[in-house]
Order: structure tokens, then sequence, then C-alpha cells
């Protein structure tokens, strides 16, 4: 859309005379419900794939590997790390909607490359509660993926654990470099 890189919100995410971004996304979605049909397809993803990214902007993943809707499922949190609640998601995906591979996606520039565990006792410091979750923040991208591949190989919930591979996304260049499990 024309108008996308001149939207600037402002600190409350107000547009000046447009509304609030959250606005503008309902309007978008009215229009698109204007031109949608209904695809007639069940919830198991047609590619029988868990795809687990970063929530990384830049990082589209359906443009960037090919996929067209209703082909896998996309589990998404701040780093693209294999945390519980990831494995809660593939444990779902697998056992009850039938995907059988699982491929993880960090990328170049992750703004977890910025953060260490000292995020957690700044934010005790302020709020007087140490948060229960890790940062799970990372100096070495290809080493991160090597540990969330080997977390889910790992899991005993997962009923498929022999086709998991594991990228790193260049937000440079748009392409993937796969990182070997050992
Ligand atoms: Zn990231």
């Amino acid at each position: 859309m024309s108008t996308s890189r001149s939207f600037s919100p402002g600190p409350n995410g107000a547009i000046s005379g447009q509304g609030t971004v959250t606005d503008r996304l309902v309007e978008a979605n009215q229009r698109y419900a204007t031109d949608f049909v209904d695809p007639g397809m069940d919830a198991r993803p047609v590619l029988k794939v868990a795809v687990v990214a970063c929530m990384d902007a830049r990082l589209d993943l359906h443009d960037a590997l090919g996929l067209e809707l209703g082909d896998c499922h996309t589990i998404r949190n701040a780093g693209g790390v294999v945390t519980d609640d990831v494995i809660r998601s593939l444990t779902i995906s697998q056992r009850a909607l039938g995907t059988q591979s699982v491929v993880l996606i960090h990328h170049t520039g992750c703004g977890l490359l910025t953060l260490t565990e000292d995020f957690r006792h700044e934010l005790e410091d302020e709020v007087g509660q140490r948060p229960a979750w890790a940062v799970e923040a990372f100096r070495d991208v290809d080493q991160d993926v090597r540990q969330s591949m080997a977390r889910v190989r790992t899991s005993p919930f997962l009923l498929h654990t022999d086709d998991v591979r594991g990228f790193v996304f260049d937000v440079k260049t748009g392409l993937l470099r796969e990182i070997d499990a050992a």
C-alpha cells in the first residue's frame, strides 16, 4: 500500500486525525474481509510443518518461505526461543493437529543479542518483583539455534523429532543459512 511508508503513529498509537494504530488495523481488516473467500480448510496444516521463529518485524515468514494460507503453524516469540510455552504449542500442533516437521528460525540483528539476564534484575529493581521467566538472551545466534533444536529433539512430549532443522535468516539479504545440529 502506498501510504504505509508515511504512516507514523504518535506516542500512544494515535495518528493525527486518523485514530490509533489499532483503528488502522481494524479498517484494514474490513477491506480484507470484503474480498475474503472461505478456503474450506480444517485446522490441520497442509504441509504438516510447524515454524518457530522470532517475532522480529522484518521477518515475513510466509513470503520468505513461500508459504500459503493453511500451510503451517507459526509459533513466534522474542528470539524464536524454544520455551516451555513453545513446547506446549508444538505438542498440540503434533498430537492434535498432525504436524510432523519443525523448522526453527532465528535471525541476524536480533534484539536478544543486545540483552542479558541483567534485564530481569533491572525489572526487579524497578517493579519490586522478579519475573518467573528467563530472558533467554544470547551472544551467539548459531549456538542458540543449536540449543533450540536440542530442546525440541529431547522433548518427551513430541511425537516427531526426526525432522527438526534450524536456520538463521539474514535480514539484509533475505536468505536462510542452515545450522548444523552438532
Ligand atoms: Zn529477533
